[in-house]
């Protein structure tokens, strides 16, 4: 017998239902996006690894450590997209979209890719939906972001979503604070591995999550005791429309967020029934991306969420979101005579919104009736001889066994009415 062959280690992958749970999660979380007027783009699961490492930054975790990145059969080094941001600005610069109204409002949803150590709720390849908006420094721009994202996981019942946010400040900010941190964590006892990460980017050490580091930095300089003042009143602007959103959040001056093109608003949505990995999405604003990526210099903000950690966080709240029933209908033959009518029947019923499966391979009633019990359907319609010279069905009520006829032309009014 050849070995049986399994899924590599770590990929998050979905059957039925848990894969009704993940539709349910992605069309949640892009609906209000939609709402919004964001347009849609599909986009390459591979692209030139220059854009991550120009895009991303070499100092972080992701380009350095996490991404699958291999020569094609051209010679070309090609990556497996880690993330979704440098990919969207790439493509609204190669097609021009930033010629035309701005902000550029797209959206996306698809899987990503990071050679990580798999754990719960930590996948090498995981999905993602995000949302990108490109060409404007109003802070509603941001606002209106956020609160897509927020809207997403209130439709779907979650009520444990915390948002945090903060602001990085313009690129004279970040420099000034560069130097203000490096001076503080030279005075740290700091192993070598974050010695180094100091010289690359210090604010990623704020990044570190290990007990005795989050002690080592409990008085280092935040990013808000240097914000410009051009940077501080975005950034109250950001945090007054929010307010009038209804949107709670609590600011986190020490959120910097894992990739390096953040500049100003940064956030993220934490969720404490997910252990470990708390983080259900996240995004901020990235001003000189598009300009490190060859385009305009133009602004951008947008988030990207991660459908695995939203349905590990429905889990949580213990919110029920795959249907149980695959169809409504189950469509059972009583000998061979009548299988054309009901397979006729079965596109007939889909055609008018009707979920319906039905017996193949010439089951017997009894095994029929069984697999339309486990089906989950509400109604079994069978069909003998005598209904086919009569024109007619036998519906039965599979909860509580009630059984009526019904002629083929009144069928499908019938079952749409019971089922609704
Ligand atoms: P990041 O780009 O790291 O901020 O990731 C954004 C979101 O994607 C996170 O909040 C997670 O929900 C999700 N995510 C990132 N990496 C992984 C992973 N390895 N496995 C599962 N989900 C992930």
């Amino acid at each position: 017998m050849p070995t049986q062959l399994q899924a590599p280690k770590g990929v998050a992958e979905y059957v039925p239902n848990a894969s009704a749970a993940f539709l349910a999660v992605r069309d949640a979380l892009s609906a209000p996006a939609s709402l919004a007027g964001y347009g849609y783009v599909e986009l390459p699961v591979f692209e030139d690894t220059n854009l991550y490492i120009r895009g991303v930054g070499e100092s972080t975790d992701v380009v350095s450590k996490e991404m699958y990145t291999f020569q094609d059969r051209g010679g070309r080094s090609i990556t497996l997209r880690p993330e979704g941001t440098a990919g969207v600005v790439r493509a609204v610069v190669e097609h021009n979209l930033d010629r035309a109204t701005l902000p550029v409002k797209l959206w996306y949803s698809g899987p990503f890719f990071r050679a990580e150590r798999p754990q719960q709720g930590r996948y090498r390849q995981f999905h993602q939906v995000g949302v990108e908006a490109l060409g404007s420094d109003d802070p509603a721009l941001d606002a209106e972001v956020i609160a897509i994202a927020w809207e997403g996981f209130r439709s779907l019942g979650l009520t444990g979503v915390r948002l945090t946010i903060n602001s990085l400040g313009d690129g004279q900010t970040r420099a000034e604070y560069r130097d203000v941190l490096t001076r503080f964590l030279d005075t740290l006892d700091l192993d070598e591995q974050t010695v180094q990460r100091v010289k690359i980017n210090p604010l990623r050490v704020l990044d570190d999550k290990r007990q005795d580091m989050i002690k080592k930095l409990a008085d280092a300089p935040l990013i808000t005791d240097v914000l410009s003042g051009e940077a501080l009143t975005h950034h109250e602007g950001v945090r007054d429309y929010l307010s009038e959103l209804g949107i709670e959040f609590v600011d986190d001056p020490r959120l910097v967020r894992g990739l390096d093109y953040y500049t100003r608003t940064t956030f993220e949505f934490v969720h404490d029934g997910l252990g470990a990995q708390s983080a259900v999405g996240g995004g901020g604003r990235y001003d000189s991306l598009m300009a490190d990526l060859g385009g305009q210099d133009l602004s951008g903000v947008g988030w990207g969420i991660g459908i695995d950690r939203t349905m590990l966080a429905c889990a949580a709240e213990g919110i029920e979101i795959a249907p149980e029933a695959r169809v409504d209908v189950y469509l059972v033959p009583v000998g061979d005579a009548v299988r054309k009518q009901l397979v006729v029947l079965a596109a007939s019923l889909r055609r008018a919104g009707v979920r319906v499966d039905m017996a193949f391979d010439g089951r017997g009633l009894k095994g029929a009736m069984r697999a339309a019990d486990r089906s989950g359907a509400r109604f079994a319609v069978v069909m003998g001889d005598r209904d086919l010279a009569a024109r007619t069905v036998e519906v039965k009520d599979l909860a509580d066994g009630q059984q009526t006829t019904v002629t083929w032309s009144e069928l499908i009014r019938t079952l749409q009415e019971r089922l609704r």
